[in-house]
């Protein structure tokens, strides 16, 4: 946490000013009528702080309007704390860590680390990989019973009921993992999601499992190892990527969240998902993986007041 001294922690005329640079490269930008950098600040004692009034449509509008931190009792600086503390530990941070050091209810806590989690979703669904790239693709299942965690493959597929929730990855080598809470492991469920988010140039890299015998006609190749037979690479063909990618992920949900429910486990999956795509391997420091996050608030207005 070696920047945490940093001002636009500590105090709120700071992260505003960093919000805007940030969100605004351009100049303020009207978020009721869009033209951008024709705002006047209005600096009258009765004015909040950082309010523009439009000069074309003459509405009033701060940087925080439109985005996940609009309408949020909670100071600015203190948003920009706790994303900092998410995106700077490598496991991800518990809430009650987060309250504790910055101060929050449990519950305020909870909140805040949930609408992060939503800023670190990934909008732009472009498939992945492409032609020489290779594209792994494996599942997982999080959660459950400590008694149910050594089940054999087939049986894992049965019981998605039983507390555990199955979890399906892609990644490219070298590149981005995207992952996704499913239903189940079915062909029927996992292939279009293949098919939609995987380039049909790529090769694609998968293990024995039934779900994924016949995909060889949706790409320019697929290999398959043989996990039955304990083969687990054959030169190009391996998961080892995917499965790194998921010890990652399983150690941090057990390890730091202890229990996830599955309505908010996409949520997990899209910071776990985030931290792995802006890692520090691929030369990116916890100050650039923060403000990278924080491009994420706009637009992703939670539709529901509530989230408890
Ligand atoms: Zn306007």
């Amino acid at each position: 946490m070696s920047d945490f001294s940093n001002p636009i922690f500590h105090d709120e005329t700071k992260a505003r000013e960093w919000l805007e640079t940030r969100i605004w490269p351009n100049g303020p930008v009207c978020p009721h009528c869009g033209v951008i950098d024709e705002a006047t600040l209005m600096t009258g004692k009765s004015h909040r702080p950082g309010l523009y009034q439009c000069n074309a449509c003459r509405k009033p509008f701060t940087v925080t309007v439109g985005t996940l931190y609009e309408r949020s009792k909670i100071p600015l600086h203190k948003w920009l704390a706790a994303t900092h503390l998410m995106m700077a530990s490598k496991k991800g941070m518990s809430a009650l860590e987060v309250g504790r050091l910055l101060g929050f209810s449990r519950k305020t806590a909870w909140f805040v680390c949930h609408r992060i989690r939503e800023s670190l979703r990934e909008t732009n669904l472009t498939p992945m990989g492409g032609e020489g790239k290779f594209v792994e693709a494996d599942e997982t299942f999080i959660g459950g019973k400590e008694k149910n965690k050594h089940v054999g493959r087939r049986d894992k597929r049965k019981i998605g009921g039983m507390g555990k929730e199955p979890v399906f990855s892609l990644v490219e080598r070298g590149g981005k993992v995207r992952s996704q809470h499913v239903a189940n492991v079915s062909a029927k469920t996992l292939r279009p999601i293949m098919v939609e988010q995987i380039n049909k140039a790529s090769a694609v890299m998968t293990d024995d499992a039934g779900q994924y015998r016949h995909m060889g006609k949706d790409f320019a190749r697929h290999e398959v190892v043989n996990h039955g037979i304990l083969e687990y690479v054959r030169g190009e063909a391996h998961t080892n990527t995917i499965e790194g990618y998921f010890s990652i992920l399983k150690r941090g949900i057990t390890g730091t969240y202890h229990h996830v429910s599955a309505a908010h486990l996409k949520r997990y999956l899209a910071e776990f998902d985030f931290r792995y795509n802006e890692r520090e391997s691929l030369g990116i420091s916890d100050a650039q993986r923060m403000e990278k996050s924080v491009q994420g608030i706009v637009g992703k207005r939670m539709t529901y007041r509530r989230i408890d």
